[in-house]
């Protein structure tokens, strides 16, 4: 679903990814783990089209989709569910979960749009309750529920998730790590960006250890969990 081959990417001079390679593949559960600076957001915003590479590929489905805009990679499929979630404030969650179906509300809205608006509703039954609220009221659970719901009205094949879990509490983390389980079993491609490896690594068969910009370890998600220095330096254990 997603190759990713010697990406180098950062902030003006400054390079954050230095050749970084990995694959998801289809129907495949995929994180990211380390620590805070690593660079895991540079990744996903790469690879969603915010950042622009110096240098690698990036295939989706076998495409090459590099020099793709951030919305023609969401009309391929590839779908970012941002750091801090970003949804729009002062908007209902109704009109925040259309915006992610933008391409399909002009010049008329197409009948899919309500059938997807009813399937996040059946994902997320509190988002339905809060339908008319404004998304800036709503607690950070909801917010991120709404944000993956969002992503999943432009009906991708691989969801990026950027740190889902971040200022949660324990249970409401529990929950969304059980929808993007639930989404994956659906036969949907994940990768998540994580500094909570524990559930990271628990939900996804596949990892990557990113520190510093490089992939230093790649492995099955139990395997991970099991070595030593990936407790030391992840789980804290
Ligand atoms: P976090 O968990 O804090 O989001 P991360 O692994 O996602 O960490 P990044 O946000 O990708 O890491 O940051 C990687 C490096 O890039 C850091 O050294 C950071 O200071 C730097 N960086 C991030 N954003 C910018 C920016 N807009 N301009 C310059 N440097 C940046």
């Amino acid at each position: 679903m997603l190759e990713v081959r010697n990406l180098r990417s950062g902030y003006g001079a400054t390079e954050v990814l230095h050749a970084v390679s990995l694959t998801v593949k289809a129907g495949q559960s995929v994180c990211i783990i380390g620590a805070n600076g690593a660079g895991k957001t540079t990744l996903l915003r790469t690879l969603a089209g915010l950042i622009r590479p110096t240098a690698g590929r990036i295939l989706l489905a076998g495409e090459e989709i590099v020099a793709l805009s951030t919305s023609a990679r969401l009309a391929r499929g590839l779908a970012l569910v941002p750091e801090g979630r970003r949804v729009f404030a002062p908007m209902t969650v109704e009109e925040n979960l259309e915006m992610g179906a933008f391409r399909r509300l002009w010049p008329r809205r197409d009948r899919g749009v309500a059938q997807d608006l009813a399937m996040v509703f059946e994902l997320f039954p509190r988002l339905q309750e809060r339908r008319r609220q404004a998304a800036g009221l709503l607690s950070g659970g909801e917010q991120q529920m709404l944000a993956i719901g969002r992503a999943l009205m432009g009906r991708p094949r691989l969801l990026l998730l950027d740190e889902p879990s971040m200022g949660l509490a324990p249970r409401v983390v529990q929950e969304i790590f059980a929808t993007i389980r639930r989404l994956n079993a659906e036969g949907m491609s994940i990768l998540l960006a994580e500094q909570n490896a524990n559930m990271a690594l628990r939900s996804a068969a596949h990892g990557y250890v990113l520190a510093e910009g490089e992939i230093v370890r790649a492995d099955a998600g139990a395997v991970l969990m099991r070595d030593a220095g990936v407790r030391a330096a992840y789980l804290g254990l």
